[in-house]
């Protein structure tokens, strides 16, 4: 088949390359310039482990460009997918005003039916409202489509290319048909294409992340009361994740929910319930214990060093809002850095991913180390923000040798309690017994 993909970021740039991988040719659209020519010539922008491969590939074998040119792009294809930002809005409603310009941009150049698929996340009504922008500027039939992505930064190419699930929100025929045939090659293994209504499709989103989101803050509220209660959330959390209800994963508590969908989504659904006159009361309970979860571990190292930390210096270990991205968008560590910084200490970062990103974003208000050891030279103390592999089994000679102190404010639950113990450390992490 022949697909556009309007938006070349984390989701449009893996659904390009994926739907291409399959055989299809794919046409990717971005505005950034400098972001094209550097596809053009083969170079990926983002870090997404196994997408490099599939990238060169398809196009090596010419089913997958890049262009800036809308219509070049329109023309040709016969499914149109929007994957643009919908970043929140100054009162918290998701922005939808890259998806409705791009509509209208489209709108004004089919000349033959077109299924629009849109795969960001945004409020129920949108399919309707792309749909009306259709209507108002051209007379060419369109079927605008709701599918929403659930792939997770870090493992986007495996979920892309086996998901649990597809969701398709149309009650178009003809869609259906062609969606069923584009996404078959997805679902071998018999995983469902769920079809439903626009207006399901679009909530279900919304509802799947704020679920997660939900999860998480429970179990870092579980975390926190562990530690007043000397009890271990470790042990709590094998043995309510043994239960099928409950289910193992997503309960690691840590420094609060980040990224670039969790924190914009629980607050879009919020906005949106408020405006249907609905008082969603778990998800603002969900939203203000998240903001207090992020300063957990600065408040540990103020209980240990006192409120001012002038001269102090730290390493942070971890700046990827999780591991396997580079992405930083909320990024726990982040927040970290500013507490940090405005409390007086210094920091020197090390991040297998995301350095290039945070300093584009901070610059030299922080250093960046060359490892992972690097970034303990004369630090008072480690923090650690993400759990990337890396992080797990370092070594501990070589940490002794270049921090001060033997100090760790772990936001990941690395290490054994007793290691540490025997290690000689001070070692605080999140809702288990504080050892000195
Ligand atoms: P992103 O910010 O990484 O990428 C968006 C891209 O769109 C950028 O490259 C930008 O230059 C481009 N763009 C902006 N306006 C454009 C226009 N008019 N024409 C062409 N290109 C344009 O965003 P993302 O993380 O890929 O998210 C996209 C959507 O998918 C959001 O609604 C998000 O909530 C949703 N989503 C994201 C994830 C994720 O893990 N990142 C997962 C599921 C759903």
């Amino acid at each position: 088949m022949k697909i556009a993909v309007i938006g070349t970021g984390y989701v449009g740039l893996v659904t390009g390359t994926c739907l291409a991988e399959t055989g299809n040719n794919v046409i990717c659209v971005d505005i950034n310039k400098t972001k094209v020519e550097k596809m053009q010539n083969g170079i990926i922008p983002i870090y997404e482990p196994g997408l490099d491969t599939l990238f060169l590939r398809n196009i090596s074998q010419n089913r997958l460009t890049f262009t800036t040119d809308l219509a070049l792009a329109v023309k040709e294809a016969q499914i149109i997918f929007m994957a643009l930002p919908t970043p929140p809005g100054e009162d918290g409603t998701a922005d939808l005003s890259y998806i409705l310009g791009a509509a209208k941009d489209i709108s004004k150049l089919v000349s033959e039916y077109k299924i629009i698929v849109n795969k960001s996340t945004v409020p129920v009504g949108t399919a309707d409202k792309v749909q009306a922008v259709f209507a108002a500027n051209t007379s060419v039939e369109v079927d605008v489509i709701s599918n929403p992505e659930f792939l997770r930064e870090g493992v986007a190419v495996e979920d892309f290319m086996k998901p649990d699930r597809v969701v398709i929100g149309t009650k178009s025929e003809r869609a259906i048909k062609l969606m069923t045939e584009l996404y078959g090659p997805y679902v071998r293994q018999g995983n469902p294409i769920i079809f439903m209504d626009e207006r399901s499709s679009e909530l279900t989103k919304y509802a799947a992340n704020s679920f997660l989101a939900t999860k998480i803050t429970f179990m870092n509220e579980i975390a926190n009361l562990c530690e007043l209660v000397g009890s271990d959330v470790d042990a709590v959390r094998r043995g309510i994740g043994s239960d099928e209800r409950i289910g193992k994963r997503f309960l690691f508590p840590g420094l609060g929910y980040g990224g670039s969908c969790f924190p914009k989504d629980v607050q879009a659904l919020s906005k949106s319930a408020e405006e249907n006159s609905y008082d969603f009361q778990i998800l603002k309970a969900v939203m203000s214990v998240n903001e207090k979860q992020k300063t957990v571990l600065v408040d540990k190292v103020l209980k240990y060093y006192g409120n001012d930390l002038q001269g102090k210096h730290f390493a942070l270990w971890g700046l990827a809002f999780k591991p396997e991205t580079d992405d930083i968008r909320e990024a726990p560590a982040l927040y970290i850095i500013d507490s940090l910084i405005s409390k007086g200490a210094t920091v020197t970062a090390f991040d297998p991913e995301g350095m290039g990103n945070v300093k584009e974003l901070i610059g030299n208000k922080i250093t960046y180390a060359i490892d992972q050891y690097d970034a303990l030279k004369g630090a008072d103390a480690l923090l650690i923000a993400t759990e990337w592999s890396v992080f797990r089994n370092p070594d501990f000679d070589q940490m002794e040798e270049s921090l001060s102190n033997k100090v760790i404010f772990d936001g990941r639950n690395l290490y054994d309690l007793q290691k540490m113990i025997d290690l000689g450390y001070y070692y605080n992490s999140i809702g288990r017994t504080l050892i000195e």
